[in-house]
């Protein structure tokens, strides 16, 4: 599945989009139920519109986006909806250059309303886990990694469908320069010790 978000991506990069499914006939074919090829996970950006970034149209993509592309509670709810009963295979986690939730992340006297400074507080701590002195440009990237695995690790759903090889989780940084989207590579399933790992009870 990945292969055909790839290709078209590869087409809107090289202009040549086919706007494929964007008529009111595929609406209408839809309308008695949704079977999306992947879902993904971005932020609520502007310059970060999804299905055109993929070349998509109504009923391919099952998209959530928020400010800074966190894995909220309701986030993380939609897109195990996704996976779990709509048995989608892929997440796409889909981070992005200039992240202005990010910057804002960078900047702690910045003055926020109490939703705004919830989100950016999160952020904040999930950065300072890699140091205090990274660039903007290196903060987005990190968080795009995070939340990509900060999303599986917060759900049971989502972490059994990866370890049981049904899922697919990976990571995108779209660069606004280029319009090109970086793949960074899979979210690998957490390992639990089996019980000869797992040690001897004591005392
Ligand atoms: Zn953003």
């Amino acid at each position: 599945m990945l292969q055909w978000l790839r290709e078209g991506h590869d087409r809107f990069l090289q202009g040549h989009s086919l706007h494929p499914h964007c008529t009111r006939e595929r609406m209408r074919a839809v309308v008695e139920g949704q079977h999306p090829r992947a879902a993904v996970l971005g932020c609520a950006d502007s310059r970060v519109p999804v299905e055109l970034l993929f070349d998509s149209g109504f009923g391919d993509l099952f998209v959530v986006r928020n400010a800074g592309t966190m894995s909220t509670t309701a986030a993380i709810a939609s897109l195990e909806y996704a996976v779990g009963h709509l048995d989608v295979p892929l997440i796409v986690v889909l981070g992005h250059e200039a992240c202005g939730a990010v910057a804002a992340a960078l900047h702690p006297e910045l003055l926020l309303t109490p939703s705004l400074a919830q989100v950016v507080g999160q952020l904040r701590m999930e950065l300072l886990q890699f140091g205090s002195h990274m660039s903007l440009e290196e903060s987005c990237r990190h968080h795009t990694l995070s939340a990509a695995g900060n999303l599986v690790h917060s759900s049971v759903l989502l972490t059994d469908r990866l370890r049981a090889g049904l899922l697919a989780v990976v990571a995108g940084y779209y660069d606004l320069h280029s319009s090109a989207i970086e793949w960074m590579g899979h979210v690998e399933p957490i390992q639990y010790p089996g019980p000869a790992a797992a040690g001897s009870p004591t005392g």
